[in-house]
């Protein structure tokens, strides 16, 4: 059995899983609360299930991102929170040898993190930014949402036919 350590920050020591053999695994759970993903941009809660792998080249990075966070429904406006999750997986290549203490090519990928020189793996920039591809681009309220309906004053009066083709059109997009 595999432990799954709990953590509600973005380090995790791997000098262990890094002196491991080829395909060991150990799994970890990260909290955050408040977590920020640019300068005015933060999701109130950030759930992640992750297995870290040892491979050859380091230490691979698998898992699902769950965030909550506040929205605004692209169709009526209600503000609501909404839960959204998104899967990925990276690699880290630590940066000095866990056995010999001699340092490490750097990696020529740039989509590589590095592991630093005190074996700690700081998920804080991929958590990041697999959190911001989480963010729905058009959230929606929910399945009773009203649409654009609720937006048009008076929108019951047939007596203007302006208004009913705009309705209509309104109406034929967010089907
Ligand atoms: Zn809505």
């Amino acid at each position: 059995m595999i432990a799954t350590h709990l953590h509600n920050d973005t380090v995790i020591n791997v000098a262990q899983l890094l002196k491991a053999r080829v395909g060991a695994v150990r799994t970890v759970t990260v909290q955050l609360d408040d977590f920020a993903l640019d300068e005015d941009l933060r999701v109130r809660k950030l759930e992640a299930e992750l297995r870290l792998t040892r491979i050859a080249s380091g230490i691979l990075v698998t898992g699902e991102v769950k965030i909550t966070s506040p929205q605004v429904c692209a169709r009526c406006l209600t503000e609501f929170e909404g839960t959204y999750s998104e899967s990925f997986e990276a690699e880290f290549w630590p940066s000095i040898d866990v056995f010999t203490g001699l340092p490490l090519p750097a990696p020529t990928d740039d989509e590589i993190f590095v592991i630093d020189e005190n074996h700690q793996l700081d998920l804080r920039e991929i958590l990041r930014q697999v959190a911001i591809l989480a963010q729905p681009i058009k959230p929606v309220c929910g399945p009773d949402c009203p649409g654009f309906q609720s937006l048009l004053p008076g929108h019951e009066d047939v007596g203007d036919s302006r208004l009913a083709v705009l309705q209509a059109l309104l109406e034929e997009r967010t089907d």
